[in-house]
């Protein structure tokens, strides 16, 4: 039995949030300052207009900052793209990659998403790569054929364990209120797990594995304390202080090794 790795619990604002929100990543602050996220390590990815605010109002606290996409290039003509070195100038240290709205509205590949995470690597960023199947893949009986695909062509080559995060995410249960059973996460996180120790030889088991789609306060419990899943990446319940922390405080009170600190 692995031991278990320390939690993060993820906000992803998407393409939501203006300047008069701020005042929700302050409450996310003033709550994780005041312990109600337990042994969890907290993570706000607000849209970029804001990374700069969030990055000021949250110096100095153990709250993280994360970006939503990145370019794979360094820098250069590519009107209103971002790079990963601009994000880590920003004050971001995690940068989410392969997010499936971005692979259906933008026609992310698997390749291009593994250049956008090999671009956070190099920049110094933490990557949480997101996988999951479609419904129609779900229905086929695919998915773990498809998460295993994703998996393997999106993976960077080297990366350290510290440096990367898997967020398992069925498309499907994304901003629907459907999650998968319990059973059906357990599985697929024991087969990424196994799928990372192949790829990544002594170290996949220190890999954090998320699971995101529809977490919410009310199912946050049954879904967060499954054996492999190591956090979460929350959507529309992450936009208020209160629902985020709600979903959070399942960490409260279990201990864990605080690696990944
Ligand atoms: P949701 O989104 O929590 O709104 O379902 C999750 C995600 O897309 O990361």
């Amino acid at each position: 039995m692995r031991d278990r790795l320390r939690p993060l619990v993820a906000g992803n604002w998407k393409m939501n949030g203006r300047g008069a929100d701020l005042a929700e990543i302050a409450a996310i602050r003033a709550a994780v300052v005041a312990g109600r996220a337990g042994q969890a390590e907290i993570l706000v990815c607000p849209p970029a207009t804001l990374l700069m605010d969030v990055a000021r109002l949250c110096a100095g606290s153990p709250v993280a900052l994360g970006a939503q996409d990145c370019h794979p290039a360094e820098g250069g003509p590519h009107t209103g793209d971002i790079s990963a070195e601009m994000l880590k100038d920003a004050g971001a240290s995690y940068v989410i990659v392969g997010h499936s709205e971005r692979r259906a509205e933008h026609g992310e590949s698997d390749a291009l998403v593994r250049a956008k995470a090999k671009a956070g690597l190099r920049a110094g960023l933490r990557v949480i790569l997101c996988v999951g199947e479609s419904e129609a893949e779900r229905a086929a009986g695919a998915a773990l054929e498809r998460v295993a695909a994703q998996l393997e062509q999106s993976l960077p080559d080297r990366v350290s364990p510290h440096d990367l995060v898997i967020a398992y995410e069925p498309v499907w249960a994304i901003g629907t209120g459907l999650t998968p059973t319990p059973a059906d996460v357990a599985e697929i996180h024991a087969f990424l797990r196994s799928r990372l120790a192949q790829y990544l030889p002594g170290s996949g088991c220190a890999v954090r594995i998320l699971y995101g789609g529809s977490v919410k306060p009310a199912n946050a419990a049954e879904l967060l304390t499954i054996g492999d899943v190591d956090g979460t990446l929350v959507g529309g319940a992450s936009l208020k202080a209160a629902e985020f922390m709600a979903i959070a405080g399942v960490y409260r009170g279990v201990k864990r090794p605080a690696q990944h600190a």
